[in-house]
């Protein structure tokens, strides 16, 4: 099990979960109250790092996500030590900008360009891996040859929401083109245009969702072809601790 804390650990929660059952999971977006704090709000680095060091001093496993922007790209190299300080077991790092709100707003200046994502990322999450953390991050920017495959068609993932809409793509959830439903506690699919029709366009740019819903991270050569190929947003890469 894992419990979202959004960085408080109230009494309540831990009357009710064990060391054994339970990843206590904390959301850091700096390695400092200085980046941390205009992104997540005033004093939350400090609540965060506090909370964490109690759930570790009781035994609990604890896990941080990290989401990466351009506001707080050049910091993520200081957490690996950080969260190796703190006892930390597990990193995850997210991209900002490839699910949800942030789709229509191609150009975002958050979104990070593929050189910027691939200086950066995966050498922290190495350097994590190394200090002993498992590190878990997306993979984003398929490498030539490697096989693109949609959840959407390989995967049985459901994101359900309260108001009875269930997707299989995580980057629809602001459209109403939701495949499946909750009606009267059955699971229901919908007809018509659905998420589900896009699935099997073969584009190649990789992701078709992407493609629609966030042209702002492509590129192009001069004869019209992708530089590169966006993995499905659900991919992720995992690293070992070492040792
Ligand atoms: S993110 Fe793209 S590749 Fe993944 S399920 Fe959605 S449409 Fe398919």
């Amino acid at each position: 099990m894992t419990v979202d804390t959004n960085g408080f650990l109230h009494h309540d929660l831990l009357a009710h979960i064990t060391q054994e059952e339970a990843v206590l999971s904390f959301s850091l977006d700096g390695p400092a109250p200085e980046v941390n704090d205009p992104i997540r709000g005033e004093g939350v680095f400090a609540t965060c790092t506090g909370n964490l060091k109690k759930a570790v001093a009781l035994g609990f496993t604890t896990s941080v996500i990290y989401t990466v922007s351009r506001l707080n790209l050049t910091h993520l190299r200081r957490m690996p030590t950080l969260l190796a300080e703190l006892g930390v077991r597990r990193f995850f790092i997210q991209v900002i900008g490839l699910r949800g709100k942030s789709a229509g707003k191609a150009g975002d200046p958050l979104q990070l360009t593929p050189e910027e994502w691939l200086t950066e990322v995966p050498p922290v999450a190495a350097e994590a891996a190394r200090l002993g953390l498992e590190v878990i991050f997306p993979k984003v920017f398929l490498e030539a040859g490697e096989p693109f495959e949609c959840a959407g068609k390989v995967a049985e993932n459901f994101f359900i929401f309260p108001n009875g809409r269930v997707y299989r793509c995580p980057l629809c959830e602001d459209f109403p083109i939701h495949a499946l439903r909750i009606e009267n506690n059955r699971l229901l699919a919908n007809d018509g245009l659905t998420e589900e029709r896009f699935f099997s366009l073969s584009i190649p740019e990789g992701c078709v969702m992407n493609k629609l819903l966030q042209p702002g991270n492509l590129r192009y050569h001069a004869d019209g072809s992708p530089s590169y190929r966006i993995s499905c947003c659900l991919l992720k890469q995992r690293l070992e601790p070492a040792g």
